[in-house]
């Protein structure tokens, strides 16, 4: 990994801000854009900008033809059997709204149950609560260790006759942790439970290979894997994705339209109702394209040397407290100094030029199970230096002297 190298393709990393250079952080919220997938946004609105799949001259063609391309560069980026199991959407949110409506609908009906966890981002948590609301089911939520990793006899406990989905975070994005979706859905499959997996926080960092983790589900979103906001994707296996009915009604969906009923379109066309984001989907392919040649083992390695680098000289300040201290982690850590309020913390670094989060993450439920009102959070991609974990060490420091 030639970090120097790597930097200049990300042209918003070399500015600087209050007059010092920029120490961007917040890599969990959302990461960076290189230079190529900027690049293939401009030349499809430059050259192959049209609406997709219902037009017959040279442009739409063209943008059809690259749409198509980009799906199977994901199938293959993640190793799904077929294109078909590949949907786009706006982002992990959207595919997760998408699965819980239309499965629900499909497969859960009153005195089922659903499984989650408390470590879930809402977007994992909220359409699962208000989807098992509305069909008189009940949501059940397994909990942590004090290391932050999913108590897995509390989870094995759960699994029973009425259990209709396990759906569970791939990486937390408060604690880091890496759960076990690997055991945790061949265990829910010998209950023949089907398991889907929010992999937010998890494409960025790891290889992911849905068929070898066999998950039934698989979403995730292209700007947190240094693709442009507003396209993501949803992976489902064939055989729910047949059964489950469209999420969104509209153009493309669609088969026949008559006066009193409509047949759908086939895979993955019935869940892609309405005009896509096209030029969104040429940005994810490229940023595809970007990864692989880095190689994702070299990018979960670099950014592995980083998390430790960084957990080792954040131990020594005063009064830290880690949230998520599992063996097996992601690139980020979550913490707060002695009583220090996190936005305060947060506050203070920026004006040293550093971004990192502050707040509850969108994990309110976590937050109450943990007793804290927030985190700092810092999260770590493969642009970030060693140099800038020194700085975060330093600004932090300043900033308990200040607050304490
Ligand atoms: N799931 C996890 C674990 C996340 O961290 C996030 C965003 O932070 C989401 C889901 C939602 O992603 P988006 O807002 O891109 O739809």
């Amino acid at each position: 990994m030639d970090i120097n190298k790597i930097r200049a393709d990300f042209p918003i990393l070399s500015q600087q801000i209050y007059n010092r250079p920029l120490v961007y952080l917040d890599n969990a919220a959302s990461t960076q854009k290189p230079r190529q997938v900027i690049d293939a946004i401009v030349k499809y609105y430059e050259h192959d900008n049209c609406n997709i799949h219902r037009g017959v001259h040279y442009l739409s063609v063209k943008a059809t033809e690259a749409y198509e391309e980009a799906r199977r560069e994901v199938r293959q980026f993640i190793n799904a059997k077929s294109t078909c199991e590949i949907i786009f959407t706006k982002g992990a949110t959207e595919s997760l709204n998408l699965v819980a409506s239309s499965f629900g609908k499909q497969y859960v009906k009153a005195g089922d149950e659903v499984i989650t966890s408390i470590m879930e981002h809402h977007s994992n948590f909220v359409p699962w609560q208000q989807m098992c609301l509305e069909r008189g089911a009940t949501l059940r939520v397994a909990g942590i260790n004090p290391q932050g990793e999913l108590d897995l006899d509390e989870l094995k406990g759960m699994l029973n006759g009425k259990t209709r989905l396990v759906a569970l975070t791939h990486v937390s994005n408060v604690l880091g942790t890496i759960n076990p979706v690997k055991e945790i859905i061949a265990l829910a499959h010998l209950h023949g439970i089907p398991v889907l997996i929010d992999g937010a926080q998890g494409v960025s960092h790891l290889p992911v290979d849905v068929q070898e983790m066999d998950c039934d589900f698989y979403c995730f979103s292209g700007h947190k894997m240094y693709a442009p906001m507003g396209a993501g994707v949803l992976y489902g296996k064939e055989k729910f994705l047949e059964e489950m009915p469209p999420y969104q009604m509209g153009g493309e969906m669609i088969k026949d339209v008559y006066l009193d009923h409509t047949t759908f379109n086939e895979l993955p066309f019935k869940f892609e109702a309405g005009t896509p984001n096209v030029g969104g989907v040429m940005g994810l392919h490229a940023a595809i394209l970007y990864l692989n040649g880095l190689g994702m083992e070299n990018i979960a390695a670099y950014e592995d040397q980083l998390l430790k680098y960084a957990t080792e000289k954040l131990s020594a300040i005063n009064d830290i407290r880690f949230f998520g201290t599992s063996r097996h982690k992601a690139s980020l850590v979550s913490f707060l100094i002695g009583n220090i309020h996190p936005y305060d913390t947060g506050m203070i670094i920026d004006k040293m030029g550093i971004a990192v989060r502050t707040g509850h993450h969108c994990a309110m439920p976590l937050m109450d199970y943990l007793k804290i009102p927030g985190t700092v959070r810092a999260s770590f991609a493969f642009y970030n230096t060693f140099e800038e974990v020194d700085q975060l060490v330093a600004a932090i420091g300043k900033a308990r002297e200040m607050l304490s």
